[in-house]
Order: structure tokens, then sequence, then C-alpha cells
């Protein structure tokens, strides 16, 4: 004799994902996050600030967080050792599953390297950046787009060739000194919270420079550039991958 058990709002709200007083449906957002916490203090705060933009009163994004130690990510990095990078990543992404997050998010844009790792060590889907930005590039009517970010991002197919090949954008990259700036200030600096008038106005050149060459936006494809470069500083649109990675995930959240 089966058991047939229907599951009420009641029963879901033991979950954690009815809220009891407005009924709405909220999804729990797993974070991967760490690299660096700089960039991740600003996931966090933005999750939160758009929950409550939506939903009002004291309402605020159900997340967890999983930080990892990103000098240890970033050595498997420099050392081309992406495997292993990948399994730590998908480790972590076990843990936010069994932690209860419905989806997940990589909140690196480098890291995406691995994303294809990160997706097959869980059955919850991940909220994939380069996605969500090419998303935004497009409703704004662009096509051809500034990429800056580290060198694996800016010269690499995961992120680069993901917007050429899915969403059909003409991507423009720094030349080779240019690289070397935009690479060693993320790393050098912006990753050890350092932010330095020098290096922005290096970066605006950098903009500049792209925009004569017929960009219509720029890509902050590096977690952490938004805290260098803001919107007021130049004068073509800036798609901050930040910003727009954590209001994707509020926006799946809720939907
Ligand atoms: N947060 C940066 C990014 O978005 C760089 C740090 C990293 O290597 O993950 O690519």
């Amino acid at each position: 004799m089966g058991f047939i058990h229907f599951f009420t709002q009641y029963d879901i709200g033991l979950f954690g994902h009815i809220d009891e007083k407005r009924g709405i449906w909220m999804k729990t957002i797993g974070m991967i996050g760490g690299m660096s916490w700089e960039s991740t203090l600003e996931y966090y705060r933005i999750v939160n600030q758009e929950v409550k933009a939506r939903l009002g009163g004291l309402h605020s994004a159900k997340c967890l967080l999983y930080s990892v130690d990103f000098e240890e990510i970033e050595r498997l990095q420099h050392e081309n050792r992406w495997e292993e990078a990948g399994e730590m990543l998908g480790c972590a992404a076990q843990s936010l599953e069994k932690g209860g997050a419905d989806f997940i998010l990589i909140c690196t844009n480098t890291m995406h390297k691995v994303a294809k790792e990160v997706e097959e060590s869980v059955a919850i889907p991940l909220l994939n950046i380069a996605d969500a930005t090419a998303e935004k590039i497009i409703a704004a009517g662009m096509q051809k787009i500034a990429l800056l970010g580290t060198r694996f991002t800016m010269e690499e197919d995961f992120y680069k060739g993901r917007l050429i090949d899915a969403f059909a954008l003409d991507v423009l990259v720094p030349n080779e000194p240019e690289m070397d700036v935009i690479h060693r200030v993320i790393y050098g600096e912006l990753c050890l919270g350092k932010i330095d008038s020098d290096s922005r106005q290096q970066y605006i050149d950098v903009i500049d420079r792209l925009v004569e060459e017929g960009a219509e936006g720029v890509i902050l494809g590096c977690t952490e550039i938004g805290l260098l470069v803001k919107q007021e500083d130049t004068r073509v649109p800036l798609f901050d991958t930040t910003e727009i990675h954590a209001r994707a995930a509020v926006e799946y959240a809720l939907r």
C-alpha cells in the first residue's frame, strides 16, 4: 500500500522557500566566493539590496557562501593546474548543495574556466556570469564590446570565445602591454584591497583607446574592477559583471 503525501505550503516552508507572510517563493543562492573576498563583499551587498528593493521591508537574500582561500586558487591558476582548481570548486559547490542552495554562482569571471567541472559535480544549476553579461549587452542593443579582465578571461575561449560563439558579439581586448597592466593591477592591487588612482587612470586610458577602436561599451570582466573604475569615469556604458551577476541571481531566486 503506497503512502501519498501532497506537499503543502507549510511543508515547503519547512525547507525555507516560502515567505510565510507574503507567500513569496525565494530560492537560496549558493555563492562560491573569496576570489577575492573584496569582490565577494560586493556580491553579498548587492544581492541583499536587490531583494530589499524588490520585496521591501526587512526582506533580504537567502544565501549560502563558501569562501575559499584565494592564495591556494591563485597558485593553481598561475601554475596551470586547472583540473585541481576545478575539483576544489566542485567540492565547494557540493557543500553548498548539501547545505540547501538551489543554484550556484561562481563569484569570479576567471574561475568560469572550470564552470563545466563545477556544473558536473552538482545536480543544481549554475548561473554563468558571461551569459548574464552577454544578455545585458544584447538588451542594450550593442554589438562591439571591449573586455577587461584577467589574462585568462581576456584571452581564452571559456569567456571571450563564449561571448563570440554563443552570443555573436564582437569582442575587443587590450593589446599586449595593456593586458599586462590590467592583469597585474587585478592580482597585485585590487585583490589585495588596494585602490590606486594611477592605476585607475591607466585603466581609463585603455578604455579610451578601445572606444577609439570602436567599442560601444566595456565589460568589467573581473569582479574587482568595479571597485576601481566607476561609470562616471568614462562616457561609454560599463557592464560591471559583479553587479550584473548578483542582480541576475536575485532575478532567478525570485522567479
Ligand atoms: N575576481 C577576478 C575575476 O573576476 C579575478 C580573481 C580570480 O582569479 O578569480 O576574474
